[in-house]
C-alpha cells in the first residue's frame, strides 16, 4: 500500500489533528519538521532486485488501440517495469536507457536551466515517503518542509506553481491517488475498489480525476480502460510511487514517461496532469515535470481528507464530518483523497453518500467535477505537447517568463514565446506546434492527433475508443 501525503501519514492517523490542520490557513499549516513516515511498508531494503523489464500485460480482455494510434507515439517502449513498487524506483539500465528516456533526458536538459537540473537528489532515510533534503528547502520550494506551492525564482520557464485551486468559486476538483487498486490495497491482489468507486461516481453523474501509478496500472490495465470509458481524468502519478526529489534527473523522466506511455497504449491519450507521491517536490522536480508538458497538481493542505487513516474500526463517521465541513461556499479548492484498500474506498463511498444526501436535502454542495474541468483545460493534450508553446499554459498560474530572456535562450526549441503568450482562461488550451520538443510528430489524420484538444476527446471518444 502507499499514499500520497507524508504529510497525512503524520496526521491523518488521528482525526483531530487533521482537523486542526484543516482549521487553519495553508501559511499557518507549514512547519519545519522534518517529514517521518510512520508506516514501513514497501520499503526498499538495500538490496532489493530492481524493475525488471517486462512485457505488456496479456490480459485478453483489453481493448485494443488502433494501430495508428500507437504507431504515433514516438518511442513507445516494448518493455516495461515490473509493477513491484517495493523493488523500489526505476534503476536498471536497460530501462533507463530506452529510447523513451534518453529522448525525454534530452528535451529536459535542452529546455531546463542547468542550475535547477543540478540541485541534489534528497536522501532516502529508511521510510518510504521520508527523504532528506539536501538543498535549502524554502530557496528550492520544497512542498514536505513548508508546503510551498509557488516557487520565488521567476526566471525560469519551466518553473511552474502548482495547481491547488479551481478556477471558480464553490468548485471542488475531485480527485482519488494510487489505483487502481483492490480491498487489500495490494495492486496485485485485484481492482475492485476502484472499479466500485468509478461505477458509484458514474452512477451519480459524477466524474474525477484518477491519479493512477503506471504499476497499478500494469496489474491492473482492464481497470484504467474502465475508468476511461467511464468519463473519468487519467493522471500520472510516477510508476514506483517514489519520493521525486530522492531520484536523479533521468529517473524522474522515467518515472513520468513509463506511466505516460502506458496511459497512452491503454486509451490513446496522452494526460495533462501530474501528481507526486508524497507531495515530495522541489523546484528540481517542478521543472522536469513543466519540461515534459505537465502542469503538477497538489492539493489544498485544508483539504486532506486524511483519508489513510489506520484506525479500527475506520473512523467513517468523523471524515465525513470533516468532509461536511468543508460545504460552505468559498473559493473553489482541489482535495486530496485515495483509491486503495477496501476502507480507504469506505471513506470515499461515504463521502458520496454525504453529497447525495445533502443534494436530496436542498443543502449546499460545490460544484464537483475533475481537475481538468476545475481547471477550464482539457483531462488529455496532443502529442507533442510542452508548457510554454501554448496559449492558457498560464492560464492557473502566475509564472512569468518574458523576464527571462536568458533563461528562454537556453531552452531549446520552444516555438512560441512564453511571454507573448495570452492567457486563457475559458477554454481548453490550443496545442501549438511544438512537435519538436518531444520527437512526436503529430500526423495527419485522428483529429484528437492532430487538432483541437476538444476535437481529441471527442474523436477518440466516438471512434477510437468506443468502450
Ligand atoms: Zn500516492
Amino acid at each position: 500500500m502507499h499514499c500520497s501525503t507524508s504529510r497525512s501519514l503524520l496526521a491523518a492517523a488521528v482525526l483531530a489533528a487533521a482537523q486542526a490542520v484543516a482549521a487553519q490557513a495553508p501559511s499557518a499549516a507549514a512547519a519545519a519538521t522534518p517529514v517521518v513516515a510512520t508506516r514501513t511498508a514497501n520499503i526498499a531494503p538495500a538490496n532489493a532486485t530492481p524493475q525488471a523489464p517486462m512485457p505488456f500485460p496479456a490480459v485478453a480482455s483489453l481493448k485494443p488501440i488502433p494501430s495508428s494510434v500507437m504507431a504515433a507515439y514516438t518511442n513507445m517502449p516494448t518493455l516495461w517495469p515490473d509493477a513491484d513498487e517495493s523493488k523500489g524506483p526505476i534503476a536498471l539500465d536497460s530501462l533507463l536507457a530506452a529510447p523513451l528516456v534518453t529522448a525525454g533526458l534530452a528535451k529536459v536538459t535542452a529546455m531546463v536551466d542547468p542550475t535547477l537540473l543540478a540541485l541534489k537528489p534528497s536522501i532516502r532515510n529508511g521510510y518510504q515517503s521520508e527523504t532528506l533534503y539536501q538543498e535549502d528547502p524554502v530557496a528550492n520550494c520544497f512542498w514536505p518542509t513548508n508546503q510551498c506551492h509557488t516557487p520565488s525564482l521567476t526566471t525560469y520557464k519551466y518553473l511552474q506553481p502548482d495547481v491547488v485551486a479551481c478556477i471558480d468559486q464553490s468548485t471542488l476538483g475531485l480527485n482519488y491517488d494510487d489505483g487502481p487498486s483492490g480491498p487489500t490495497g495490494q495492486p496485485s491482489q485485484g481492482n475492485e475498489t476502484t472499479l466500485a468507486l468509478g461505477q458509484k461516481l458514474q452512477s451519480m453523474n459524477l466524474t474525477a480525476t484518477f491519479f493512477v501509478t503506471g504499476g497499478s496500472s500494469f496489474y491492473n490495465p482492464d481497470a484504467l480502460q474502465a475508468l476511461y470509458a467511464e468519463g473519468h481524468e487519467l493522471a500520472v502519478h510516477t510508476w514506483t510511487h517514489a519520493p521525486m526529489t530522492s531520484l536523479t534527473n533521468q529517473q524522474i523522466v522515467a518515472e513520468i514517461l513509463y506511466t505516460e506511455a502506458f496511459i497512452y497504449a491503454l486509451v490513446g491519450q496522452r494526460p495533462r496532469y501530474f501528481r507526486p507521491p508524497y507531495g515530495d517536490v522541489d523546484n528540481r522536480v517542478r521543472a522536469i515535470i513543466g519540461a515534459l508538458g505537465y502542469e503538477s497538481v497538489m492539493w489544498q493542505e485544508a483539504k486532506d481528507l486524511g483519508d489513510q487513516a489506520s484506525a479500527t474500526p475506520p473512523p467513517v463517521a468523523s471524515m465525513v464530518a470533516l468532509f461536511d465541513s468543508w460545504m460552505t461556499p468559498q473559493a473553489g479548492y482541489i482535495d486530496l483523497e485515495h483509491s486503495l484498500a477496501a476502507p480507504v474506498n469506505q471513506f470515499a463511498a461515504a463521502i458520496l453518500d454525504d453529497v447525495a444526501a445533502r443534494k436530496a436535502a436542498g443543502k449546499f454542495v460545490p460544484t464537483i467535477v475533475p481537475v481538468g474541468t476545475c481547471q477550464k483545460k482539457s483531462s488529455y493534450v496532443p502529442l507533442g505537447f510542452a508548457l510554454g508553446d501554448v496559449a492558457g499554459v498560464a492560464a492557473n498560474s502566475t509564472t512569468p517568463s518574458s523576464s527571462s530572456a536568458a533563461a528562454g535562450a537556453t531552452m531549446g526549441s520552444s516555438s512560441v514565446a512564453a511571454g507573448a503568450t495570452p492567457k486563457s482562461t475559458a477554454g481548453p488550451a490550443t496545442p501549438g506546434a511544438s512537435a519538436a520538443n518531444s520527437g512526436a510528430v503529430p500526423p495527419a489524420g485522428p483529429a484528437f492527433l492532430a487538432g483541437s484538444v476538444a476535437a481529441a476527446a471527442a474523436a477518440a471518444a466516438a471512434a477510437v475508443l468506443a468502450f
